[in-house]
């Protein structure tokens, strides 16, 4: 165990309930097998009182940064000094570095932590066709990613259609050549298959898409990580699909955010 002194760099983590929280489990030990001297703790802020917070936290000096959870990542966006282009475009941030001035530096990783999760499991999607089911938070952070990481189109479909349209059209104002359209339940004629809604994650929980119409060339990954195979994973798997867990998307975040954050030697890691 390490010992706190004045010297330590404090994170946080910005959630609300937060007692789910498992980013500082996670973080500790990677600061501690980096050998840097920093803590992350978990900062609980109703969201009447973020605003308040993020101000006191620009004040304080040993701070390093913050990771920010439900229900904060959009309203922090608007408390940072400056957010990165595509944390602007997604309209939401989930990592916030503190630097020597006091600024506050948002980014958004977890579309950026989907697509490296992917690639760390040997699946490229560039050039690949992209069926997504969702429009929420994470579907808005995945679909940009995946756009701004090459694939030929993407189609986005979800329960609220208004939602996937909103999307569909901020994806084509931020890349007017990309090829986005909205679909129906049925992924059939894509390459890589996503569940990005929050359905699978409750035990009798409807599939998100149609699962009858998959076939084996497809691909097949899910945001959901408890249960690691839910119900649409199986089906794909039953159908001779190759699937993709939705573990592998916090593991490169996590790497990200520490990059980011500055918890560990950069060694080509995260880019
Ligand atoms: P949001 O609440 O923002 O979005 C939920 C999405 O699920 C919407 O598209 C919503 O559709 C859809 N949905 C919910 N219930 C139903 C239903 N009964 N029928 C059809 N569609 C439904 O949630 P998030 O995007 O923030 O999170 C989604 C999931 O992603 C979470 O469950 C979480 O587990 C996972 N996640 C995983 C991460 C990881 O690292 N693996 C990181 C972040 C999130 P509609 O718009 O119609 O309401």
């Amino acid at each position: 165990t390490r010992e706190i002194t004045g010297h330590t760099r404090v994170y946080g983590i910005l959630a609300d309930p937060i007692h789910h929280v498992k980013t500082p489990q996670m973080l500790n030990p990677l600061m501690a097998r980096e050998g840097r001297d920093g803590v992350m703790v978990p900062f609980h802020v109703a969201s009447d009182d973020l605003a308040t917070l993020v101000a006191g936290l620009k004040a304080m000096k040993s701070l390093g940064g913050f990771v920010v959870t439900v229900p904060h990542k959009t309203a922090i966006v608007d408390l940072c000094d400056a957010v990165s282009d595509s944390a602007r475009r997604i309209g939401a941030v989930n990592t916030v570095r503190r630097e020597a001035d006091g600024r506050l530096i948002g980014e958004m990783l977890d579309g950026k932590g989907f697509v490296g999760g992917l690639l760390a499991a040997g699946i490229d999607p560039r050039a690949k066709s992209v069926y997504l089911a969702g429009a929420g938070g994470a579907a808005n952070a995945i679909a940009f990613a995946f756009v701004e990481a090459g694939i030929s189109r993407l189609t986005i479909a979800n329960r609220t259609r208004a939602k996937a349209e909103d999307l569909a059209a901020r994806l084509a104002e931020a890349y007017p050549t990309a090829q986005v359209d909205i679909g129906t339940p049925d992924p059939s004629g894509h390459d890589i298959v996503v569940n990005g809604t929050s359905l699978g994650l409750k035990e009798g929980d409807a599939l998100p898409l149609d699962t009858a119409r998959l076939s084996p060339e497809q691909i097949v990954a899910e945001v959901i990580m408890q249960p690691e195979e839910t119900a649409l994973l199986a089906a794909a798997k039953a159908k001779g699909c190759r699937i993709h867990f939705g573990k592998p998307m916090l593991a490169c975040q996590l790497d990200l955010m520490a990059d980011f954050l500055g918890m560990r030697t950069l060694a080509g890691a995260g880019k």
